[in-house]
């Protein structure tokens, strides 16, 4: 079992299966100069699978690939099959920007993909370009689709940032309805390189949920654990969660652990400490002492990130080698 000093017990795994992206978001990359890992470095999908293998006999048993933008890692449906192979593991998922799921949600729902969520912070192409700096918005859109025709699980992310997308809220919601999925609502959160505004973009949680209220009865759903407060739309049936990664943060209930692009376990996005399980695979380590940096990972887990008094000082390509 992986429990942390506050009793909390881990159970989900986020991996970044790579530190690359086809995109330059500007909340979370610079647009030139990202500083990637040497490929070497990357773990294998041997490596992943048998850090989730050793995580599962201590209790993981939701995974979510990330990144980076993980479909831009080769192969990637056989990691996904590699991963459905260990009995322990429920629910796989995938966080993308899904430029390139037109080819890849059926076959990566056939390895045993269970859910995408997939960002989209608007629906006007000239923004999209200009937020991702990458004209990719109608292969987003055809990438969208392709993951309803497979059946995948959907949500949708949506970062709302003041000046650029919050005029566009109830328009967002509805896309999202028309497809059946929830959208969450995440707050900016300034990190790293790509703080590109300070903190004058971020719109909180609780303004984001009362420019919709002002056009819709939100209605709460009950709690269930998800970061993302949810809420029905009264008139549409259209649901909507919130995540308050900043004005309202949800480390009392947290479930997850981090590995890194380069095989660092990480106890929190926000926390600068890692268990180094690449050096431990790569020296001819056993399992038990696999075993060992979960528990020490999970040991060195904050009680809660401290976003709103210390900034941390992340570089950009920390940032996408530990995964969103
Ligand atoms: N490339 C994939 C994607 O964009 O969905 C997965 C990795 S991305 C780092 C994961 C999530 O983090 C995305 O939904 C993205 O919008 C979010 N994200 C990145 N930078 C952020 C920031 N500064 N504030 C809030 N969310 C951010
Ligand atoms: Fe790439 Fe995702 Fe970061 Fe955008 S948010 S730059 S798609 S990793």
């Amino acid at each position: 079992m992986l429990q942390d000093r506050f009793n909390r017990l881990i159970s989900y795994l986020r991996i970044s299966v790579t530190d690359r992206c086809n995109f330059r978001c500007v909340y979370c990359m610079p647009e030139e100069g990202v500083e990637l890992a040497p490929r070497a470095e990357i773990l294998s999908f041997e490596e992943i699978a048998r850090v989730v293998r050793v995580g599962a006999s201590l209790g993981l048993s939701k995974i979510r690939l990330t990144g980076g933008e993980p479909t831009v890692r080769r192969d990637l449906p056989q990691l996904v099959s590699m991963l459905r192979a260990i009995p322990q593991i429920g629910e796989i998922a995938m966080t993308t920007n899904a430029a390139l799921l037109d080819e890849l949600a059926a076959p990566l729902q056939m390895a045993g993909l269970n859910r995408v969520n997939i960002s989209l912070d608007t629906l006007n192409p000239e923004k999209a370009a200009q937020i991702a700096r990458r004209d990719y918005f109608g292969r987003v859109l055809a990438g969208i689709d392709a993951a309803r025709r497979a059946n995948l699980g959907l949500k949708f992310n949506t970062v709302v940032m003041r000046g650029l997308n919050d005029d566009e809220l109830p328009a967002l919601l509805d896309f999202a309805r028309s497809y059946e999925a929830q959208i969450r609502f995440i707050e900016y959160m300034p990190m790293g390189m790509a703080r590109f505004d300070e903190r004058n973009r971020l719109v909180t949680s609780q303004e984001t949920r009362a420019i919709l209220a002002s056009r819709f009865d939100l209605v709460p759903e009950t709690e269930n654990g998800d970061p993302a407060r949810g809420y029905v739309c009264r008139e549409t049936g259209a649901r909507a969660g919130f995540i308050s990664s900043m004005s309202d943060h949800f480390c009392d209930s947290c479930n997850r652990m981090r590995l890194t692009a380069q095989g660092g376990l990480r106890p929190c996005l926000h926390q600068n400490a890692e268990v180094d399980a690449c050096a431990i695979m790569r020296g001819g380590g056993s399992d038990e002492e696999l075993r060992g940096a979960f528990l020490e990972a999970a040991g060195l887990k904050w009680a809660g990130h401290r976003m709103n008094d210390v900034i941390p000082l992340f570089s950009s390509k920390e940032m996408v080698s530990i995964g969103g």
